[in-house]
Order: structure tokens, then C-alpha cells, then sequence
């Protein structure tokens, strides 16, 4: 098996992280962007409408449905998906042109988008972030307070599917307790290339 992460074969890092929605991807990539501000982390464009204090180009780019096929029709995404009812995809060319300087590049997507992402570029490292429990997951996700109770039907649906695919991804992290997963986040992302592959 050639190695998968090796300097020469990948100068950046093209990292996938997915689990289900309210398990908590958002609050790890936070507070591992406070640690590490330089970790470039990919603004997806999305159909949704902006929740309260949600930023245009700053947490999405908020885009019309046309504006979406457009951006599809003219191959700006890397990966795109219907989630919920709404589309999000990633934006190309910030996230290439990143990785190929060497820099690390983390995309927060779910599982569709994820599968893509291992078709068309395989050297990805795609971590599936887990909850506790199925308990905890309905709990956080009602607690969030942030959707309507359709949505969190729809988010909670979507959720038994992705359980299912986790172990389709390089790694598992069950996100318990934050410190922990995060600090198993950091070990992952900032794991030398040498130690990686030295398995392969
Ligand atoms: P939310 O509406 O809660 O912000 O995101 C819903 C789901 O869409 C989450 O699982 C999130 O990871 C995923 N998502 C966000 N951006 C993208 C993207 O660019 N592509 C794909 N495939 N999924 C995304």
C-alpha cells in the first residue's frame, strides 16, 4: 500500500470531517481554530437561510437555489449534496489551491459530500465524529434550539443513515467529552506525515 500521507506524495492535508448533525463538528473546529488559527476551514455555500447571527461568507456563502446551479453548472464545487431539504456544497478552488501550497485544509460536510470527496480525491483523511449515544445526539440536537421541529425530524432521519456509514471513514472519534475529542482531533490533524504512514 503506498503511503497515504507522505510529504512527497501530499504536500497539503485535505481533511473530511462528518458525523451527524448535533454531534458537535462545529464546537470541536472552533475551539481547535482557537489552538491553531492558521487551519484553514472551507466556507461551504449553502441553499439554507442564515440562522440568528449566521454571516454571509463568513459561515456560508448564503446563496439563492438558482445561484446554486449556477455555481454547480459552472463546476465550482468540489463535492455538493442535498441535506435536509437544502443544498451545500464546497467551493473548488480555495480548497485545492490551499492544499496544493501544503497548507492543511479541513472540510465540515456531511456523508454524500464526504463519499465525493473519497472518489475524487482519495488522499483525503476522512474522520467520522461519533456521539455517545443515540440519547445524547436527540438531546443536543433539541437543545441547539436553533431548528424548527420538522427540521430536527429530517437532521435526526439523516443521522440514523450517517451512524451507519462510519466505519466507511479512516478514523472514529466518539466526541464524549470536548477536551478529549478535541484534543484527539488535534492528534489526528497534526500528526506528522512520517508517523502516518509509517504503517503503509
Ligand atoms: P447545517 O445546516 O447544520 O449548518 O449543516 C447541515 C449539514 O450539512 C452538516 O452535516 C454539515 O456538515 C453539512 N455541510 C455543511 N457544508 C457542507 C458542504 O459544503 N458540503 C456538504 N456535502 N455538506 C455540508
Amino acid at each position: 500500500m503506498a503511503p497515504r500521507l507522505a510529504a512527497s506524495s501530499a504536500p497539503g492535508k485535505l481533511i473530511v470531517l462528518t458525523g451527524p448533525s448535533g454531534v458537535g463538528k462545529g464546537t470541536l473546529l472552533k475551539a481547535l481554530r482557537q489552538k491553531h488559527p492558521d487551519l484553514f476551514v472551507s466556507i461551504s455555500a449553502t441553499t439554507r437561510a442564515p440562522r440568528p447571527g449566521e454571516v454571509h461568507a463568513q459561515h456560508y456563502y448564503f446563496l439563492s437555489r438558482e445561484q446554486f446551479a449556477e455555481w454547480v453548472e459552472q463546476g465550482e464545487f468540489l463535492e455538493w449534496a442535498e441535506y435536509a431539504g437544502n443544498c451545500y456544497g464546497t467551493p473548488r478552488q480555495p480548497v485545492l489551491e490551499r492544499v496544493e501550497r501544503g497548507e492543511k485544509v479541513v472540510l465540515e460536510i456531511e456523508l454524500e459530500g464526504a463519499r465525493q470527496v473519497a472518489k475524487s480525491y482519495p488522499q483525503a483523511l476522512r474522520i467520522f465524529v461519533l456521539p455517545p449515544s443515540w440519547e445524547e445526539l436527540e438531546r443536543r440536537l433539541r437543545s441547539r434550539g436553533q431548528d424548527s421541529d420538522i427540521a430536527i425530524a429530517r437532521r435526526l432521519a439523516r443521522s440514523r443513515e450517517e451512524l451507519r456509514a462510519a466505519a466507511e471513514f479512516d478514523v472514529q472519534l466518539v466526541n464524549q467529552e470536548l477536551e478529549s475529542a478535541l484534543q484527539q482531533l488535534e492528534d489526528i490533524v497534526f500528526a506528522t506525515p512520517l508517523l502516518l504512514s509509517s504503517h503503509s
